[in-house]
């Protein structure tokens, strides 16, 4: 029964990683007496003279930053894969192990220190789309790089180290076990049905309109229905496309606007700079992965206000992820603002 998954505990099937999720909306009347945190502040100042990333400025490697006027990329200072790491390999009895080559980026949003992606206008968001792109292709073709990870951390509640409008690239030699999940379950679907598991899932959401926040011509940003953290959502293109460097003019604007629209919604949720960690996934470049349709998930933790996180804790820690409030009723939240 519909109603049901409304009111009762239950378990959702994530169709991508082939996990599940403990769903417990009667719990959302329990009283809250955990901690309280500062509400988290906006940045104020366009330019910090103490910030690594800030125009002109010199970092703690002792590189100076260029007077950049839109994007940034640099090669990270402290990176946790290098290119030139011997492959070596370990294997001992029970114990295995093997040496990992990778290169690790940062890209600089924007100049301007005090703006965050829901701030910035569309164009730059644009050109920041376009980075992504042109750093997939770049990476894809470098003799043992088989992944790349684009990813941005927002907030300090997240571990971001610094409030400038930034995120990364994670290039690596290996493929990383969350995409090794979601290239076995869509393989799987495209081999036996000729469709991306992400178009029939569109299909099935759009007819719904139970999960979809926003939605324009070419992406739907939804709920996803076994969405593990309170505000998950997730932008995914209409058409199957196996990585952003297929994005045409047309959809590298729409998506922009969907992340956009999708950020200042999460500002104004708790009325704060909503942190999250957000990233695409999308084909591995050891070779032609046709089953993949690359989508940007969105992991935020927070649950009821600027100062109240979601923690992965006990129960979650030792069986699965469980949440309270459920994607439905996240979602109607989401679109209304
Ligand atoms: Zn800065």
């Amino acid at each position: 029964m519909q109603e049901n998954i409304g009111k009762y505990p239950h378990r959702r099937y994530n169709i991508l990683t082939g996990e599940w999720v403990l769903v417990s909306p009667h719990r959302t009347q329990r009283p809250w007496q955990g901690k309280q945190e500062n509400a988290l502040q906006k940045h104020g100042v366009e330019y910090d003279p103490d910030c690594y990333l800030c125009p002109t400025n010199i970092r703690a490697s002792g590189e100076k930053n260029p007077k950049y006027e839109s994007t940034y990329v640099f090669v990270n200072d402290f990176a946790a894969l290098m290119p030139n790491t011997e492959a070596f390999s370990f294997d001992k009895g029970l114990l295995k192990a093997e040496g990992e080559q990778g290169i690790c980026k940062v890209v600089c949003f924007s100049p301007n220190h005090s703006l965050a992606l829901p701030d910035m206008e569309l164009k730059d968001i644009e050109k920041v789309i376009t980075v992504w792109k042109k750093e997939y292709e770049e990476l894809s073709s470098l003799k043992d790089i088989n992944h790349i990870q684009i990813f941005e951390n927002k907030g300090a509640i997240m571990g971001c180290s610094n409030p400038h409008p930034h995120g990364q690239i994670w290039a690596q030699r290996s493929i990383p076990t969350e995409v090794l999940k979601k290239t076995k379950t869509q393989k799987a679907y495209y081999v036996a049905n000729d469709r991306s598991l992400l178009s029939s899932y569109l299909d099935q959401e759009l007819e719904l309109n139970e999960r979809i926040v926003s939605i324009n011509e070419t992406f739907v940003s939804l709920v996803p229905f076994w969405a593990v953290w309170p505000f998950e959502v997730m932008i995914v293109p209409k058409r199957h496309m196996s990585h952003v460097g297929q994005m045409t003019d047309r959809e590298k604007s729409d998506f922009a606007e969907q992340i956009k629209i999708v950020t200042q919604k999460y500002d104004r949720l708790f009325d704060t700079s909503f942190p999250y960690s957000a990233g695409i996934h999308q084909s591995p470049t050891d070779s032609v992965h046709e089953e993949w349709h690359w989508h940007m998930p969105f992991y935020p933790p927070l649950l009821r206000s600027a100062t109240v996180k979601k923690f992965m804790v006990g129960y979650e820690m030792f069986g699965m992820p469980q949440r309270d409030i459920t994607p439905e009723i996240a979602a109607g939240r989401l679109k209304a603002l």
